[in-house]
């Protein structure tokens, strides 16, 4: 079986518009709350738009497959760290075929250097196994599927939807978690999954997944986790509640 190129990806990604993936939940009417947020959503997506107009991931692939792997290895890992043990991973087993026969412990013995070696081994060999037997080599494109795949949650979901097909999606990791909260744009919301649902009803679904791209870039450049972020040099330090 083959696997499916990125270039086929990406085709899907510009026609992605009629495609069978997760549709953005419904919008219901918004409080008075959540319209004062969603005015304040939609200035900080044009002032985050200015400040970083081209945004990309920043896990390497250049096959849809490989995106699922990488983005498996980046759980409690850089994506720096990720870039690096993929190398050594696909030079071993460059193909999608040659992944899913390999031994979990050979899996395991490359990507350890990525943190959590057994359990990050055994989904990748579980999840390239599953794409042979049950997609034949091609990455689905629909959310629920990709959330039945071993190691895939729901932020990998949304990442392989906006990144590889060109879908609404809202990624919420630890910078996008982190960065709504201090701006204001969620109350103290740490779980996962309700961030991803409150910021549905704020960010216009063509702007989600660059947007969250963009909280990554000023997550690391300004409103930084480990220091105490650079407010004063901050696009958004007029709007922003800076709930530090
Ligand atoms: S003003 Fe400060 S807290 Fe608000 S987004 Fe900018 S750096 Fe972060």
């Amino acid at each position: 079986m083959t696997s499916e190129p990125l270039e086929a990806a990406v085709k899907n990604k510009k026609t992605a518009k009629k495609g069978t993936a997760k549709k953005e939940p419904k919008q219901t009417k918004l409080t008075k709350t959540e319209k004062e947020k969603q005015q304040l959503a939609l200035e900080i997506v044009q002032r985050l738009k200015a400040e970083y107009p081209d945004v990309d991931c920043t896990l390497e692939y250049d096959q849809a497959w490989k995106l699922l792997v990488s983005v498996r290895l980046a759980a409690q890992c850089t994506d720096a760290r990720v870039n690096v043990v993929v190398q050594d991973l696909y030079a071993k087993y460059p193909t999608q075929e040659a992944l899913a026969e390999a031994a979990v412990e050979d899996i395991e013995a490359i990507v350890r250097p990525c943190g959590l070696g057994p359990s990050k081994a055994r989904d990748i060999s579980a999840c390239m196994k599953l794409l042979q037997t049950e997609y034949g080599g091609q990455v689905p494109n629909d959310f629920n599927a990709l959330l039945k795949l071993p190691g895939v949650g729901r932020k990998s979901a949304n990442l392989i939807m906006g990144d590889v097909f060109g879908q609404p999606a809202i990624v919420t990791d630890t910078h996008c978690i982190r960065l709504v909260n201090r701006m204001g744009l969620v109350d103290g919301i740490k779980e996962p999954k309700k961030v991803e649902m409150a910021l549905w009803k704020l960010i216009p679904p063509e702007e989600g997944n660059d947007f969250c791209h963009r909280l990554v870039e000023h997550g690391r450049a300004v409103c930084t986790a480990r220091t105490k972020p650079y407010c004063d040099t901050c696009c958004l330090n007029d709007i922003c509640k800076k709930n530090i």
